[in-house]
């Protein structure tokens, strides 16, 4: 019995050592985190601060949220390693002004664009952006290409409910997160620390 789990053992830390031998591609990588449960931006900070405590320098622009002010930004605020883009609307249901979300999403991508092509940045975060190909603010071609020709080491995190195709394939990392139970539907309002 002991002899054939230990065997069992054996073979697996053989599989998993000849994995880990074959990962020897060092190189920036895409990660998209998708789907309607809670968990994607704050997957995102939990990237920052892996790439903080080694000094990486961090840029971040948020697609989204800007009315809201999370904890994470005023944590982050005037942080040396970390640059911060937040688009300057709130959106569509608040603003109902389809061109001036537009525009500022399209200065909002400018500037991503700068920090995709600056290899002093070693991670750049763009939260929220699957919303603004989604709606057609941004050409979905110009974020591809961008992400195809950004330094050669440097690592992007996509959030964003509904990724496109085209996104999944783009990224080396994906993962879709599932809304099995969010508190707001039993009426809690969102805590700060924890949602915001
Ligand atoms: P978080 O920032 O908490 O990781 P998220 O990025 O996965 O969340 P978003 O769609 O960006 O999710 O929503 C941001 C806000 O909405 C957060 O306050 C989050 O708790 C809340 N939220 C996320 N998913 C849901 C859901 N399925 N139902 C209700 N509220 C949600
Ligand atoms: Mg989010």
């Amino acid at each position: 019995m002991e002899s054939s789990y230990k065997k069992r053992m054996q073979r697996k830390k053989a599989y998993i050592d000849s994995r880990i031998e074959a990962a020897n591609i060092d190189k920036g990588i895409v990660v998209l985190l998708t789907g309607n449960g809670k968990g994607k931006s704050s997957s995102a900070m939990g990237m920052i601060c892996r790439s903080l405590g080694y000094d990486m320098k961090v840029g971040i622009v948020r697609f989204l949220k800007g009315e809201q002010v999370t904890g994470e930004d005023i944590f982050l605020d005037n942080h040396e390693n970390v640059y911060t883009v937040i688009m300057e609307t709130g959106f569509t249901w608040d603003t109902q002004d389809q061109e001036l979300d537009k525009r500022k999403a399209v200065e909002a991508w400018v500037e991503a664009e700068k920090l995709l092509s600056n290899p002093d940045f070693k991670l750049v975060v763009l939260d929220e952006i699957t919303y603004m190909i989604n709606y057609k603010y941004l050409e979905e071609k110009s974020i591809l290409k961008a992400l195809t020709n950004r330094p050669e080491n440097q690592h992007v995190v996509i959030t964003g409910r509904a990724a496109s195709e085209s996104l999944i394939e783009v990224a080396d990392t994906v993962s879709e997160i599932i809304d099995i139970k969010h508190a707001f539907r039993a009426n809690i309002k969102a805590q700060k620390g924890l949602d915001l």
